[in-house]
């Protein structure tokens, strides 16, 4: 693990910063995919979380969820539009269209369904972060943001890695597996309106620009 801010751990992954999982205090934020259990579950030995919470549903975030959350005995927190869809079977690869793009997803790396302990809403605090609705990626999708020091847990919001090449900078999610994109500009409008000193995505490494976060978004059709 490696710390970016005051108590925020970006867990180690391969590739480097593809699919992020973050140790904010004692809570594990994502889980991966499926296939990511032993990679999570290794480096939080040591330091186990109290509470694992999502920034939304979808199978590279709740992938491991159900088994981390199994093997420590912990409870599931995540945002109210999402808790359908990490409830009930089937839903998380109901939400993608069945195209190429989401055929790896939908069939290797999606987890089980968990029940969700906590529904998060706008205003509540996790791990000394205020939680943020940022709709439009999913129904229920989250941000964490914590205003002393100007970190932002951005979720896929946007991402900063080209998901097919690998190469670092500021990119929307895959309109595949994103169900409202003007909405989802509107919360990125909205992330890149606070000016955060540190941005930690779902996917890519860590943004301490606030700048380029601002030129990126102002960019973006309506
Ligand atoms: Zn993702």
């Amino acid at each position: 693990m490696r710390e970016l801010a005051d108590g925020v751990h970006q867990l180690r992954g391969l590739p480097p910063n593809a699919i992020n999982v973050y140790l904010v205090r004692d809570v594990l934020i994502d889980a991966a995919t499926r296939r990511g259990e032993r990679r999570v579950m290794r480096q939080i030995a040591d330091s186990p979380p109290r509470v694992h919470a999502l920034t939304h549903a979808h199978a590279d975030h709740q992938g491991s969820s159900h088994a981390v959350c199994t093997r420590l005995g912990i409870p599931l927190w995540c945002g109210q539009g999402d808790v359908p869809a990490m409830e009930t079977p089937g839903a998380v690869a109901a939400l993608t269209p069945p195209t190429w793009q989401t055929f790896v997803q939908r069939h290797f790396w999606v987890g089980p369904p968990h029940p969700v302990a906590r529904a998060l809403v706008e205003g509540d605090e996790v791990a000394g972060f205020t939680v943020l609705e940022t709709p439009g990626h999913s129904a229920g999708h989250l941000a964490y943001w914590r205003e002393s020091d100007r970190v932002l847990i951005a979720g896929d919001v946007l991402t900063n890695i080209n998901l097919y090449t690998g190469v670092t900078g500021l990119h929307e999610p895959l309109l595949a597996f994103t169900p409202d994109p003007k909405r989802n500009r509107a919360s990125a409008r909205r992330l890149a309106q606070l000016r955060p000193r540190v941005t930690c995505f779902g996917h890519g490494p860590p943004l301490r620009d606030p700048g380029k976060l601002a030129d990126f978004v102002a960019a973006l059709p309506d």
